[in-house]
């Protein structure tokens, strides 16, 4: 039967429907098909669907005439992929979203670049052929962002009261003007322009650590972007404003964490994880692997290449995986044969520390892996990374918590009970513990896999246990499974670790990996790719000649820096203990928070802020445990705190955006050009497109449409900035260009972009670009850049991006990686003082119950009695939170439930379906529809995230006098964010955060649930 169906598909596909029809495939009755082959048809198979866009004949691909077909860059969700998006030549409308079939984000074994784009979309219609290009349903529903009802393509300005949703037009030209040069805006009194707020005076007078007062307009901007962000970064670096963005309200703690097993340092940067089955490996991919709160395929991991691995990978291979999550999820589920062990939320680490201590007491660790001292012994052992295991740790005195070194500063290790450095010997001492007499000296040391056992064995397994909600038994089990597959085996997890210790859960994932000898192995963990840069190539596009530098910024707003560098240190410390600081210095998360910014703001420390601008980023809405003052700061301009000029450039106006004075239009991704690489691949791949639409944004006077670029692009010209506008941008012969407008930016990025990948870029020959309308997606970069720059780019484009090829493995391990020292302890951390505390910083994992900033325990304030279930969230399949505005999203993903064990709503008295308010310890009741199931873990809740809007179209609003009506399905769910309480040990209310980094901390929220 399964192979009927698969036949009749493939008839279907071969009609020239080459995009996603698989909903029509339960429904198309095969006399339809049969008819449509007998009599030609290139129109409709079924009653509604398209025409489609190209069909076979003859062997030839023939192209439907009233249709554009290219490549763009999805933006449903981080990851990125390359979608071919159908346009209808009349209108200008986006028909139909699918996947591109080079593009390994969108299909299993994606085809050759070097395949002619011809070949490869008569493939997809060959039912011999395993092609396919697929999106996710967020990735199909995209093209609803173009037309959307409620789309702003005007420049507004407010005409009632901030947040009340009353809007005029404007024309662009005077909104420029207000906004720069300020004046009685709104006749509510005088406003600051952006040409008064750029000032050089101190941002704090009484600290110059914090840098000019220019810092006084915050930008609230989303990373992800590369093209776009990197002119508004330009734009921001050369105002000296501030930059806030989300990754660090979502999730950075535990990517810092992994990191820091790789480099030493206070902040060693960034990365994320998860157990290699890539198609390549095949077989000798991973044989187990643990995802901690999350299924393999959700939480921003491409779940169209990760879904189909993971099938592969079980179905054939015989991967083994176990879901350690409050709450079962599909990919977990239905027969898939994965484990899911319920936990607790927000209690990863003792369970990542129960693994811990049952691998130490039985010895399961990777001996000969953690023993290498030095490259060289790890190479002759056939391994890639050496690691820091064996090196010894001063415990006292003055170099207390520096590792013991030579006088050429190369580590010293035991070696069979003898001290030597470790470049002269191959294999070191796993556990020391004694003193040790060294050049006229003795030292106590413990050797760093020691120290790491030390705090492990300090709490017992049973404690371990009880924090989990996991039976002692069931964690030596899932332990031992862990360590049953040598270094085919790995730990992985997502935002949904995001507790108050997620540092720690990060860096225990990290450890864990390599106590197996799994980092960088086939068929252990693997690392998401960075992007290929379009910021250096052949156009300078990093650096400004004569403008400013990082160091004429100063430590950010939220003290992204040194305490001990700041007026405040010095002046306590002059009176007393400059211990504890007033608020937290996040020097080991340098990853502009915009929550702790606006706090910063509420606070006035250091200092206040005169405007702000959000771009893609939406705080007020994906920041949890915001205080009710950062709402009334954007609510009242003139309130205490209040923010006194406020932008929004927007496609929607989001929950952050709908207190905005005024708002910029801007495009939608099928509009803008893009090289982005993909979230979840450790691939080296850049998802790129040029101006695939038309944007449907008004405008200016000089008859350019309306975007972010152009908005800024204007400012700072009339700012008189540097690198913008005449000769603003210096290439590699030398020649200058200028910088006058959205398009001159992006054909310098993709310029970069594509000459950074230079001869690995396939050919294009003339019937790939008419097939990919290349040209046509081009049509705005041929005149700012050079002939031969343009070729490359047309290469890039007509394959909708790049996608590494090259192979994937050098024997064992990940090709291209290079050796490194692996930490278990990481001496670079050890050199920074804790802000709260005094102390140094420990230079390994350790746990603790989850605290406030003050020390103090959670349940030291929210008592069981009063909050006895614990909350977490968990990304849903089919919504990211902006997808909201594609009216597909809405039909397919309608709302979000309460998720709650049936025997937890009983002994608290409530009944499947019931309305219920989820109240944390701030108080506020947030609504929402109560579901009794028995897959989520007794004594928690779980919301997905991304539901409840108050903004994003679901509410009426007004411009010019007309309601445009609001999609009220927008609005429906709870959202998640709001009910996470601040942190009552703060000075003035404060978002909770990661004690380690001070990052946003949203799971594992003691919570009551009461009937409504
Ligand atoms: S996974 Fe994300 S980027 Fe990819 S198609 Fe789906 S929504 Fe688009």
């Amino acid at each position: 039967m399964a192979a009927m169906i698969d036949k009749h598909k493939r008839n279907i596909l071969k009609l020239g429907a080459v995009s996603s029809l698989l909903p029509m495939v339960g429904c198309t009755a095969n006399k339809n098909i049969t008819e449509s082959k007998n009599t030609k048809n290139t129109k409709n198979i079924t009653g509604k669907s398209l025409t489609p866009e190209f069909s076979i004949k003859d062997g030839k691909l023939i192209t439907n005439p009233d249709v554009i077909t290219g490549f763009a860059r999805c933006w449903g969700c981080f990851d990125n992929c390359s979608i071919r998006v159908r346009i209808d030549k009349n209108s200008g409308n986006v028909q139909r979203v699918s996947g591109n079939p080079y593009c390994p984000n969108n299909t299993y074994q994606p085809a050759a670049l070097s395949t002619p784009v011809e070949d490869v979309y008569k493939k997809l219609a060959d039912e011999n052929s395993n092609l396919r290009a697929t999106t996710c349903g967020r990735g199909t529903a995209g093209g609803d962002a173009v037309n959307s009802k409620q789309r702003i393509t005007s420049v507004l300005k407010r005409v009632g009261k901030r947040g009340s949703q009353q809007w005029q037009r404007i024309s662009y030209e005077q909104a420029v003007n207000e906004i720069i040069n300020g004046g009685n805006l709104f006749g509510e009194g005088h406003v600051d322009g952006l040409a008064a707020i750029n000032s050089d005076k101190l941002a704090n007078p009484k600290d110059p650590l914090f840098g000019p007062a220019s810092k006084q307009l915050l930008f609230s901007y989303n990373s992800e972007v590369q093209i776009r962000t990197n002119l508004l970064r330009r734009f921001a670096s050369q105002y000296r404003a501030s930059l806030g963005k989300k990754s660090a309200y979502c999730g950075a703690q535990q990517r810092i964490g992994i990191q820091r097993v790789f480099k030493s340092g206070v902040f060693a940067g960034a990365a994320h994880a998860h157990p290699d089955i890539d198609f390549e490996a095949g077989a000798d991919g991973c044989e187990f692997g643990i995802y901690l709160g999350t299924t393999p395929s959700n939480s921003g991991n491409s779940l169209n290449t990760l879904g189909a691995q993971l099938a592969k990978a079980r179905t054939e291979y015989g991967y083994q995986y176990i879901v350690v999550d409050p709450i079962l999820r599909n990919a977990a589920n239905f027969g898939t044969a994965a484990q899911w062990q319920p936990i607790l939320p927000g209690r990863d680490t003792p369970f990542l520390f129960g693994l811990m201590h049952h691998i130490f007491e039985n010895d399961l660790y990777n001996k000969k892996h953690l023993e290498n001292t030095n490259e060289k012994s790890a190479k002759k052992d056939g391994e890639l990374h050496h690691t820091n295991a064996s090196y010894l740790i001063i415990q006292t005195g003055k170099n207390a918590g520096k590792i013991l070194r030579n006088k050429q500063g190369i580590a010293l290790v035991l070696s069979d009970g003898k001290l030597s450095a470790s470049d002269a010997v191959e294999h070191g001492d796993l556990f020391v513990d004694q003193k040790v007499a060294f050049d006229g000296e003795t030292y106590d040391v413990v050797s760093s896999l020691a120290l790491l056992r030390q705090e492990v064995y300090r709490t017992d397994m049973a404690e371990y246990a009880r924090r989990t909600g996991i039976s002692e038994e069931r964690i030596r089990d899932i332990a031992t499974q862990f360590t049953n597959h040598g270094r085919k085996a790995a730990i992985m997890l997502s935002t949904a670790s995001s507790s108050a210790d997620g540092t720690i859960t990060g860096w225990a994932t990290a450890i864990l990996n390599m106590l197996i000898g799994s980092h960088n192995a086939k068929g252990g963990a693997c690392y998401w790719h960075g992007a290929v840069s379009g910021l250096k190539g052949v156009y300078d596009l990093a650096t400004v000649e004569g403008g400013y530098g990082k160091a004429d910024l100063g430590v950010s707003i939220n003290r992204e820096g040194k305490y001990e560098l700041s007026a405040e240190y010095k002046r306590r410390k002059a009176t007393g203990s400059p211990y504890p600081s007033t608020d937290p210095w996040p020097e080991t998360a340098p990853v502009e928070n915009t929550a702790e910014m606006l706090v910063s703001h509420v606070h006035q420390r250091p200092y206040s802020l005169k405007a702000f601008i959000s771009w893609r980023a939406n705080v007020l809405y994906g920041a949890s445990g915001l205080p009710d003052e950062v709402f009334d700061a954007f609510a009242d301009p003139h309130g205490k705190n209040g923010i006194p000029l406020v932008i929004g450039i927007v496609d929607q106006i989001s929950t952050t955006a709908l207190y905005s004075d005024y708002l910029i239009p801007d495009l939608v991704h099928l509009e803008e050009p893009a090289i982005d690489r993909h979230w979840g691949s450790e691939r080296k791949s850049v998802s790129a497109s040029g101006h695939l639409l038309v944007p449907k944004t008004d405008k200016a006077n000089d008859g350019e449409h309306i975007t972010m670029e152009k908005f800024l692009i204007d400012v700072a010209k009339k700012l008189k900035l540097k690198g913008f506008g005449d000769k603003a941008i210096k290439k590699s012969d030398g020649s200058y260009v200028d910088l006058h407008s959205e398009a001159q930016w992006a054909s310098y990025c993709l310029a970069n972009c594509a000459s950074n990948i230079g001869e690995k870029l396939p050919k294009a020959s003339a019937r790939d670009l008419e097939l990919t309308a290349t040209k046509y997606s081009m049509r705005n970069i041929y005149s700012n850049i050079t002939p031969s720059e343009a070729k490359l780019v047309e290469r890039l484009l007509s394959r909708g991006g790049y996608y590494d090829e090259s192979p994937r493995y050098n024997g064992e391990f990940q090709a291209g990686k290079p050796g490194l020292c692996l930490n278990i302890y990481n001496e670079g951390l050890n050199t920074s003082i804790d802000c709260f505390s005094g102390n140094k910083r420990a230079g390994i994992p350790t746990y603790a119950p989850n605290a406030f900033w003050n020390g103090e325990t959670w349940e030291q304030h929210w008592k069981k009695s009063e909050f006895p279930v614990l909350m977490s969230s968990y990304k849903p399949t089919f919504r990211s939170p902006w997808s909201v505005s594609y009216h597909r999203t809405v039909e397919f993903s309608p709302t979000n439930y309460i998720y709650m064990h049936q025997k937890t709503g009983k002994e608290l008295g409530l009944a499947n379906n019931d309305i219920v308010n989820v109240i944390s310890a701030n108080k506020k009741p947030a609504q929402g529809q109560l579901k009794l199931v028995e897959d989520i873990v007794p004594g928690a809740i779980s919301i997905a995230m991304g539901f409840g809007h108050i903004a994003y179209g679901a509410n009426d609003i007004t411009i010019d006098n007309t309601v445009i009506k609001g999609d009220t399905r927008r609005g429906a769910g709870i959202a998640y964010n709001p009910i996470v309480p601040c942190d009552p040990t703060r000075n003035g209310a404060s978002p909770l955060v990661d004690i380690h980094t001070y990052a946003t901390c949203r799971h594992g929220i003691p919570v009551k649930v009461v009937k409504a």
